[in-house]
């Protein structure tokens, strides 16, 4: 297959035979968000490359592997984001929502890129919904945040999620615990990648979120930093879970998570699936205190979290969870020539008005082929239109499942077939129970 036919190696085309699902558990986001009273923010798909290698961090695998980066026409360094986070920081910094009533509370969904091996839960564009809480340093927002995920996870129909919580401090407690470290993993020097050498100097803790099975080895048995929290991180950890316990949301504490961006602060966490192979993170979030004034705002304490929606789509899959079904059309009207299909338009044109999802033919095909195509849309009820029904004003409209049939005055269409959906409906309620 050439070029021209084939997607982006790392890129995905959603179907509409699957459309209604990803409609359905954006939804739901949005939706929950709102309930916590998160508003949705939208930000442009590129940014100054500055503004990720600000937040970011430039010892990440983000940032030193991952960002498609550019030049524009006029020079500029364009990225396209590879997360949302930093985009929705500088727009709050430069619309001035960082000083306004606090905390502003907004959510987002979007598309992200990233240059990554393509596998599995793993691809070049994929989508985020996220959250961020600007302008609360306290434990109780960090309980609300992680909430709102669970609650998302839970009401889009996943099963069995675990959270997993951990504190990788402020940067005052993080010296004692980055010369621990530097010691540890100088130790090792021999064995760790060439990425990792650059980070023992420049950002050691870095070298605990290496995807390279050797790195990963060495860091399993690294210090913790939870050994080197300074007594305020202590009690702000201490009082999350205190929250967490009161909303009742059970958690384990993990040591070893540190997240992949740079700019988290404290409280970090992730749902993790079991069920979706080594992509296992569905979402991750947590503390970011020093990111606004880091990125030129003024000095906000801030959370968030970035939830991936293809692995969510995963998980929902391998858990075999129950989402809607595509809405079917109402009625399929069939005519059976030239003028009637002028007369289907219209019938079509009053029954849309009032809400009924109606088709009708448009590519001139004959009854038998007409009826086949309405099986395969799943359409509920048919209507056949010829010379008699247009002259008499009378149609008949069948049931497509049981095969009953119902005489309507096609002058006032929309009322009788309301009438026969309604009858329906309470048929469906009968049945049920
Ligand atoms: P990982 O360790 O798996 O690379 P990450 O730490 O880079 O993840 P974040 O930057 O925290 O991930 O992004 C939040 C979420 O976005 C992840 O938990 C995951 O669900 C999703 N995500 C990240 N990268 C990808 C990707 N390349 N393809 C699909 N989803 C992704
Ligand atoms: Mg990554």
């Amino acid at each position: 297959m050439s070029e021209i036919n084939r997607a982006v190696k790392g890129t995905n085309d959603i179907l509409p035979s699957d459309s209604h699902n990803w409609q359905f558990v954006e939804g739901k986001m949005l939706e929950i968000a709102k309930l916590y009273g998160f508003n949705e923010i939208r930000v442009p798909v590129f940014e100054h490359t500055e503004v990720f290698l600000r937040s970011v961090g430039d010892t990440t695998d983000v940032v030193q592997k991952e960002m498609y980066t550019f030049d524009d026409k006029g020079g500029r360094s364009i990225t396209l984001r590879p997360e949302l986070t930093a985009g929705v920081i500088r727009s709050a910094i430069e619309n001035g929502l960082v000083n306004a009533a606090l905390p502003v509370k907004v959510c987002y969904i979007g598309g992200c890129y990233r240059y990554e091996k393509p596998q599995a839960g793993r691809l070049r564009e994929f989508h985020q919904f996220g959250v961020e809480c600007i302008g609360s340093a306290e434990p109780s927002a960090d309980a609300e945040v992680i909430a709102l995920a669970g609650q998302v996870l839970a009401d889009i129909g996943v099963k069995k999620i675990s959270l997993e919580i951990n504190s990788i401090g402020c940067p005052e407690c993080r010296k004692a615990y980055h010369a621990a470290l530097k010691e540890y993993f100088a130790s090792n020097k021999d064995k760790l990648c060439g990425t990792c050498l650059d980070r023992l100097e420049r950002n050691p803790m870095r070298i605990l979120d290496c995807k390279s099975p050797v790195c990963s080895g060495i860091a399993a048995g690294a210090p913790v930093v939870l050994d080197y929290l300074c007594d305020d991180c202590k009690a702000h950890f201490e009082s999350v879970k205190e929250y967490l316990k009161a909303m009742g949301i059970s958690y384990t504490v993990n040591p070893h998570i540190v997240r992949g961006l740079d700019y988290y602060t404290r409280t970090v966490f992730e749902f993790v699936s079991g069920d979706i192979g080594a992509q296992s993170t569905v979402c991750g979030g947590g503390r970011y205190d020093g990111l606004i004034a880091q990125m030129g705002g003024p000095q906000v304490p801030s959370l968030g979290f970035g939830m991936g929606i293809e692995r969510l789509m995963l998980v929902l899959k391998s858990q075999n969870a129950e989402l809607p079904k595509a809405q079917k059309p109402d009625l399929y009207i069939a005519p059976l020539d030239r003028s009637a299909r002028l007369k289907a338009a219209e019938l079509c044109a009053k029954l849309r008005a009032e809400g009924y999802k109606t088709e009708t033919d448009l590519c001139a095909r004959g009854l038998k082929a007409q009826m086949k195509f309405a099986d395969k849309i799943g359409a509920k009820f048919s209507l056949v239109l010829g010379e008699d029904e247009i002259t008499l004003k009378k149609a008949k409209i069948k049931n497509m499942l049981d095969g009953e049939i119902t005489e309507i005055n096609l002058d006032k269409i929309e009322e009788d077939f309301g009438e026969i959906i309604r009858e329906q409906i309470f048929k469906n309620i009968a049945e049920v129970i």
